[in-house]
């Protein structure tokens, strides 16, 4: 029993295996977060595969998890067909993740299972898949109020919020932040300002305890990746003092970046809280296999 998030997939845009990327990990996206033995997962990259392994050692059966897309561009869903428990005739997972209803996430999750890509077909899994449309409204799953909200992305992504007994966490990844902060010429001019985000993002994100946020870019290599959808870490900082978060996980790191320069980032951005005289912030980086506890603070 509790509240536990588990990082199975810290990696964006394509696994990168190797030893460069040994202590952060290879993994895209995933993220486990277990609430009083209820189970939701946040997108299915390839860490998906290893979280399936995972939960067939844990012995408990029949499974039945939630499964929520940020949205289904490759590296979010390519460990779907590779999550054995989707095989079991006895197990349920709900999948949830676009405003357009069934038939569009049915055709996400199987296009890519399509006999040209991949031997087993989507119809030939044996688990009870259903799918339920969150909207931009919230809901309560399994005693959890779960919301959902629209972000700046191709396509565009959802960002999910989970709550329960005073805790919440957050995971709100492949949102293009710098699209939309308010004070953007300001920034533009001098990076070193607090980049004020828009009030109704920072509600959705408002005290989150874990704040997991897609921080794929550097200051130094944004310029040349506007538009492609993705924040730069340093905006995180100032998005997660705004929202008055207690941690923020910078996840979805960049292919390109080895584990010292994850470490890099992550130390930049620490400096910058310091600067903003917010070293109560607890910032880090997403490192597959890192299980964290959330606890409510004391005196709340
Ligand atoms: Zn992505
Ligand atoms: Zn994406």
């Amino acid at each position: 029993m509790g509240f536990y998030v588990k990082f199975w997939g810290t990696r964006g845009s394509i696994p990168t295996p190797g030893y460069l990327t040994q202590v952060y990990g290879g993994n895209t996206a995933c993220v486990e977060i277990r609430i009083d033995d209820v189970l939701f997962i946040c997108d299915g990259g390839s860490g998906l595969r290893e979280l399936g392994l995972n939960l067939l050692k844990r012995g408990k059966s029949p499974i039945t998890g939630h499964l929520f897309l940020s949205h289904a561009h490759w590296d979010h869903i390519q460990g779907f067909p590779f999550f054995l428990p989707v095989y079991n005739p006895a197990n349920t997972f709900w999948v949830y993740g676009s405003s357009s209803g069934d038939t569009r996430l049915y055709r996400l999750l199987s296009g890519q299972m399509q006999s040209d890509y991949f031997p087993v077909k989507f119809s030939d899994l044996g688990a009870k898949i259903l799918s339920d449309d969150l909207g931009e409204g919230e809901k309560v799953i399994e005693g959890v109020k779960v919301r959902c909200t629209e972000q700046i992305h191709h396509g565009p992504s959802y960002g999910y919020s989970f709550e329960k007994d005073d805790r919440k966490v957050v995971y709100a990844t492949d949102h293009e932040v710098d699209q939309v902060i308010v004070n953007k010429e300001e920034v533009e001019r001098d990076p070193s300002v607090m980049r004020k985000i828009p009030d109704d993002y920072l509600d959705f994100l408002r005290g989150a305890d874990l704040l997991i946020a897609d921080g794929q870019y550097t200051d130094e290599e944004y310029p040349k990746r506007i538009g492609f959808g993705h924040a730069r870490a340093n905006t995180l900082v100032d998005m997660a003092i705004q929202a008055e978060a207690r941690q923020l996980a910078i996840t979805h790191h960049e292919p390109l970046h080895s584990d010292d320069m994850v470490k890099q980032k992550i130390v930049d951005c620490r400096k910058r809280a310091e600067d903003f005289g917010a070293s109560e912030l607890v910032i880090f980086g997403a490192r597959e296999g890192m299980e964290l506890r959330i606890d409510a603070p004391k005196g709340r």
